[in-house]
């Protein structure tokens, strides 16, 4: 089987004694790109999982730059205890700009070598994954991906882990701004993160009955975005929120309010960013979930000799996709979301 070339399953489902494949004894981890909650989970489910296989662990702090810093710990069952329930991630996390060069990536593997490390499990978005594909390629290294970030945009997943956290939290505040928009009778412009994608716009908007919902996926005309709070003030409704992701061509909340003031300026409008409040707190049950589910299935997928892969879960069941389609794929957004947006606002 070429993991490169197709999306597998996984067979022989967390049961160590079915293994063939006992070789591999050491499984490098480290958490990168933002942080999302529900990191913490899938760390305690490669340690766990990794202990019922045998295999022992080191982690890297402060994600590559920790792997190029040689700042790693040596981690045992017990170290993962408490964390399954906290946000952030105990490995930290950072950006790590000399990674993206080739040098960087040879420092990387020399550090892996150094450990004797038969395998990385890199938790983290398409950034993370983009260095992984490469560190794996240039120095014959097997890497597996899970796929952790708020943004849910990869390919190869329904969910990635922290975005249903994300969503709540966003869906959380807007909930609250809807109560003084009522009161004030007020315009707001709600935005939320997503530079590229707009998955939390759309489903926070959709939960949060947002009047309108602005996404990078779909091209705004002003004119219509105009056209439609007209209705909306025509209907005399208590408030009018729109939702709006931080990649929308309009250039943000605080640009579309610039271009709204001269046809709006008779009604109160605020801005309000909700920025990273939307990257913290406990993990929702759902991330957990998750979280373990594909913490455990990234070692099982090392046992089973499986590299170059990011887990995920389709449809309800575990998926192997190679790492280059989890990044180099356009999620697309579900349709039917879209279309709900234009018939329930
Ligand atoms: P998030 O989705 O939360 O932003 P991410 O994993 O996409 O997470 P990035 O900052 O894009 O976050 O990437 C994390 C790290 O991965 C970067 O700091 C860099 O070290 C490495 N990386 C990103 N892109 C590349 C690339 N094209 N080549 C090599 N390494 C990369």
């Amino acid at each position: 089987m070429r993991d490169e070339e197709c999306v597998v399953s996984l067979s022989s489902y967390y049961f160590p004694e079915f293994n063939s494949n006992r070789k591999l004894k050491k499984i490098g981890v480290l958490t990168s790109g933002g942080d999302s909650p529900g990191m913490n989970a899938a760390f305690r489910a490669v340690v766990r999982t990794a202990n019922e296989f045998d295999y022992s662990i080191v982690a890297f702090m402060q994600g590559y730059q920790g792997l190029l810093d040689n700042n790693f710990k040596d981690i045992k069952s017990e170290d993962v205890s408490g964390i399954i329930q906290r946000g952030g991630t105990v490995l930290k996390t950072a950006r790590c700009e000399e990674f993206r060069k080739p040098e960087g990536r040879v420092k990387a593997a020399e550090v892996l070598k150094q450990h004797n490390i038969d395998a990385l499990i890199v938790i983290g978005g398409d950034g993370t994954f983009m260095g992984a594909s490469l560190l794996g390629k240039e120095h014959d290294i097997s890497v597996i991906g899970i796929p952790g970030t708020i943004d849910n945009d990869l390919a190869g997943t329904d969910e990635t882990i922290g975005y249903d956290t994300a969503l709540n939290t966003a869906m959380d505040a807007i909930d609250k701004i809807r109560d003084t928009a009522d009161a004030h009778e007020r315009l707001f412009l709600v935005e939320v993160m997503g530079r590229d994608a707009g998955f939390i716009a759309l489903e926070t908007g959709i939960a949060s009955g947002a009047e309108l919902i602005l996404l990078p996926e779909s091209l705004t005309h002003l004119k219509e975005v105009k056209a439609s709070l007209k209705e909306v003030f025509k209907e005399q409704r208590r408030s009018s929120l729109v939702v709006v992701a931080e990649g929308d061509e309009t250039g943000g909340a605080l640009k579309l309010s610039e271009k709204l003031r001269e046809d709006f300026g008779k009604y109160e409008m605020r801005v309000c960013i909700l920025g990273h409040i939307q990257r913290g707190g406990t993990p929702t049950a759902r991330d957990r979930v998750l979280a373990t589910r594909l913490g455990a299935a990234a070692v099982k997928a090392i046992n089973e000799g499986h590299s170059q892969v990011m887990v995920g879960v389709v449809n309800g069941s575990m998926k192997l996709t190679p790492l280059r389609m989890a990044f180099g794929t356009k999620k697309d957004i579900n349709p039917e979301l879209i279309e709900l947006t234009k018939q329930v606002k």
